[in-house]
């Protein structure tokens, strides 16, 4: 299945000079979404996943629907001021500016095997501070998994180490 045709290109969205892969007609149709899923399920699969890690909002889109296919938990990631109890935070840099995501301090046990999941792999900034926030609680991340991976920004780069599968190139 040719799941590309399921994305959408997008010119100087959301600021001029940017292509926006846009996943919401791949979300839109049955077979595609279903085949996303489990591709992206089929790569963690033999890794003993204890938990899905999904930075939000579309890493929740596709996270987790490979949670349940796995049979396992689901952990958000998410953006400053959305978790109620204790959290853990990490700040990133961006080209202009910086991005900060959170997560509960109790959300990853010492020792679980967590599998992230997100839309998207573009400069690995949001994933790098994934990994750091879940690795700080001690978890083991056995792999990173995305619908997506744009690799002239090489964000594999910035991942070293870790096993990261991508269903789409661009
Ligand atoms: P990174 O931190 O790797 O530079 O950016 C990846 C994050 O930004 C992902 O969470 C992803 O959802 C979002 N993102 C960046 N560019 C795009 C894009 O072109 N399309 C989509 N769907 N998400 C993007």
């Amino acid at each position: 299945m040719d799941l590309k045709k399921y994305i959408a290109d997008i010119p100087d969205f959301p600021e001029p000079g940017v292509l926006f892969r846009d996943v919401t007609p791949l979300l839109a149709d049955k077979d595609a979404y279903q085949e996303s899923v489990r591709l992206l399920a089929e790569f963690g699969k033999d890794k003993n996943v204890d938990v899905i890690a999904g930075p939000e909002a579309r890493g929740f889109l596709f996270g987790c629907p490979v949670a349940l296919e796995l049979g396992c938990g689901f952990v958000p990631v998410r953006k400053p001021g959305k978790l109620p109890r204790e959290i853990l935070s990490k700040t990133y840099e961006l080209e202009y500016g910086h991005n900060e995501i959170q997560m509960h301090s109790d959300s990853i046990k010492p020792g679980q095997n967590v599998l992230i999941v997100d839309d998207l792999l573009a400069t690995g900034g949001t994933v790098e501070a994934a990994v750091s926030l879940i690795e700080q609680m001690g978890g083991n991340v056995v792999g990173i998994a995305f619908l997506i991976e744009l690799e002239a920004l090489k964000g594999r780069d910035l991942l070293k180490g870790y096993d990261i599968y991508s269903v789409l190139k661009y």
